[in-house]
């Protein structure tokens, strides 16, 4: 048997190492390469010479190279890339398909040619079929050089076409920012890593992350640097854990790991690495600055054992993180079920919010000395499609940890300013709408507040916003900054709850307020010894021009009380108690009809 190079006749075709120059160094005229990278899969070191001087005369300059068995085959395909194969169809001891399918095991696209002296129409057909490009007579060499041509050419175009291919494959698996897998590819590679773990009856930690402070970053130093933040977050992620590990962005500031053959111990001390890795102060823009983490951490098959259970429970322990102290919190079943399932509140919320579950009741604030309304506050109510009509305080505060308050804000303002022309025919008494303390935080709120004044086709007039004193306290600059804008486009500012919260009155004299409303505790019913306090504050208030509203007036007596010290304005059950658009439009009408007190 004559089926290996070593012992290829002396003159023919040798192994590419051995090999000199071929015959005809005749410049390419079709390829615009050096030389023809061609390998050669033929058992004939004379055939071999035939094809190499054949392609030569055909104006390529060729570095070819023979190989007769399967693993001189493998050997040159594993070595180097080859522009293109001619293989002998029968060679004994190695058939051509299966020289063919170990090509195509390397290289996808690398055109192999047939030529053989035998090939007959069904061998020819089989050929084609299994992937070879095209076949030849050995009789019939003259079409040699046109069809690698050929090849080559189409072969280029398949590489890009594969290329393209393979990037719109990576992008949808992959988030463009950071590189990072997506939510698609993690809830893949948690379901091959809970498959494996079941198999071999290990433990699977899934952990998700989510950035704390990263909203004022992107707010205070502009997405740009927001953006660069979250790839620095995401490389550092990416080298702290080990490759077996996933490392996901599901969005936003929210990034996942699942981490195979981890128990909770494993996962906590993980998560602490983790939170470390990301406070590590950050430059943006030249400026340092630094973000903080909360993680929640679920373990397979201990918390569920579907990819989206987990998921969401990771989520919800997450949210316990945020709360507790330690930036970590592991999936507590008990906690879950006695916070009556915080993540079906928090799906219910975001479609209440897209599909339109929000009413308002209003409660008009009337003038103490005349009895007439001068503004009607707006209250927000949930219309739960199974727990019925819920008040604010079952679902603001939840709204207030998570993303979902900034566009509940917008719907409700959107809500109430679409709602002020019909509550009063004279179109003279604003609406007051409550305001989150976080929507002060955001620098674009009076931007978008000012749009949507347009789109309702209201006056800045129609618009009283209620911000309750604490967040006053907070981050004053930024506050004060948005406060002010808000302030100068004609919309009116009333302080909240005064008298529960920030106990130093200085702030008052520095930022553009034109009310403050008495917390009922110390203007309502059971807070007669309040008299001083009360008493107290209109002076003070008056004397920086604000006007004074008390809250929770429930009784004629309170009512008398508080127009002896001053207020200049009421609201409460003895007034009106909070109704709905309706009964206030009636109620605003008859009280401006009549002749008060
Ligand atoms: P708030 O701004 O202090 O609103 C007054 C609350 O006191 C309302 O409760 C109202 O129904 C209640 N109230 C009115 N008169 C009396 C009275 O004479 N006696 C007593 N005891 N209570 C009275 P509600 O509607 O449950 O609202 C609670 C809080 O929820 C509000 O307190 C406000 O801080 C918040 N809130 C309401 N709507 C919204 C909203 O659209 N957005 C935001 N961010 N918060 C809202
Ligand atoms: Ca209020
Ligand atoms: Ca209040």
């Amino acid at each position: 048997m004559k089926d290996n190079q070593q012992r290829s006749r002396p003159g023919g075709l040798q192994s590419a190492h051995e090999t000199s120059e071929p015959t005809s160094l005749r410049e390419p005229e079709v390829t615009g390469r050096d030389s023809l990278r061609l390998l050669l899969i033929e058992d004939s070191a004379d055939d071999a010479d035939l094809i190499v001087r054949e392609l030569s005369r055909g104006g390529y300059r060729v570095s070819p190279e023979r190989v007769d068995t399967r693993d001189a085959l493998a050997c040159a395909l594993g070595r180097q890339t080859w522009d293109v194969a001619i293989a002998d169809f029968t060679m004994p001891g190695f058939s051509g398909t299966a020289a063919l399918a170990l090509v195509r095991e390397y290289d996808a696209e690398m055109p192999v040619i047939f030529v053989s002296g035998t090939i007959g129409d069904d061998a020819a057909v089989m050929a084609m079929r299994s992937g070879a490009q095209d076949y030849l007579m050995k009789g019939n060499l003259k079409r040699l050089a046109p069809a690698v041509e050929r090849e080559l050419r189409d072969a280029v175009a398949r590489r890009s076409r594969r290329k393209a291919e393979a990037q719109l494959a990576h992008l949808a698996y992959h988030d463009a920012l950071t590189d990072l897998p997506n939510r698609v590819l993690l809830n893949d590679r948690l379901r091959q890593a809970m498959l494996a773990a079941e198999r071999n009856r290990e433990s699977l930690a899934l952990m998700v992350l989510d950035l704390d402070g990263f909203k004022a970053i992107n707010d205070s130093l502009g997405h740009y640097a927001g953006d660069r933040m979250l790839q620095q977050v995401a490389s550092r992620l990416r080298s702290l854990l080990r490759d077996v590990d996933t490392v996901a962005r599901l969005g936003g500031d929210e990034f996942a790991f699942v981490l195979p053959r981890t128990d909770l111990e494993g996962a906590v001390l993980a998560a602490r690495k983790i939170l470390t890795e990301v406070r590590r102060p950050h430059v943006l823009e030249g400026h340092p600055s630094s973000v903080g983490g909360s993680v929640g951490i679920v373990c397979f098959p201990e918390h569920g054992t579907s990819p989206e259970l987990l998921l969401q429970k990771a989520d919800i322990a997450m949210y316990a993180a945020k709360s507790g102290g330690l930036g970590y919190a592991a999936y507590d079943p008990d906690r879950d079920r006695h916070k009556h399932g915080r993540l079906t509140l928090m799906v219910e919320l975001r479609e209440a919010i897209e599909g339109g579950q929000f009413t308002f009741d209003y409660q008009p604030i009337v003038d103490l000395k005349t009895g007439r309304p001068l503004c009607v506050e707006a209250l927000a109510r949930w219309d739960h499609p199974r727990r019925g009509r819920l008040p604010p305080g079952e679902f603001i505060g939840f709204a207030e940890q998570s993303w979902l308050i900034e566009p509940l804000t917008m719907m409700l303002l959107d809500k109430a300013l679409a709602e002020w022309g019909a509550l009063d025919p004279s179109r003279t008494v604003p609406v007051a709408a409550n305001l989150s303390p976080r929507t002060l935080h955001d620098p674009d709120f009076p931007d978008r507040l000012a749009d949507l004044l347009r789109l309702c086709a209201a006056p800045p007039s129609a618009l009283v916003l209620e911000v309750t004193e604490n967040v006053l306290a907070s981050d004053t600059a930024r506050v004060t900054r948005c406060l002010s804008r808000l302030h100068a486009m004609g919309i009116t500012i009333a302080i909240d709850d005064f008298g529960i919260g920030y106990s130093s009155l200085g702030y008052l004299k520095r930022l553009p307020v034109d009310q403050l409303k008495i917390d009922r505790s110390f203007a309502g019913e059971l807070s007669s010894g309040d008299d001083a306090i009360v008493r107290f504050t209109v002076d003070l208030a008056h004397n920086l021009g604000l006007t004074v509203v008390a809250e929770g007036v429930e009784s004629a007596e309170s009512w008398d009380r508080l127009r002896q010290l001053g207020c200049d304005a009421a609201q409460g059950g003895f007034i009106a108690s909070p109704a709905s658009a309706a009964e206030t439009r009636r109620w605003v009408a008859q009280r401006d009809a009549k002749d008060l007190p």
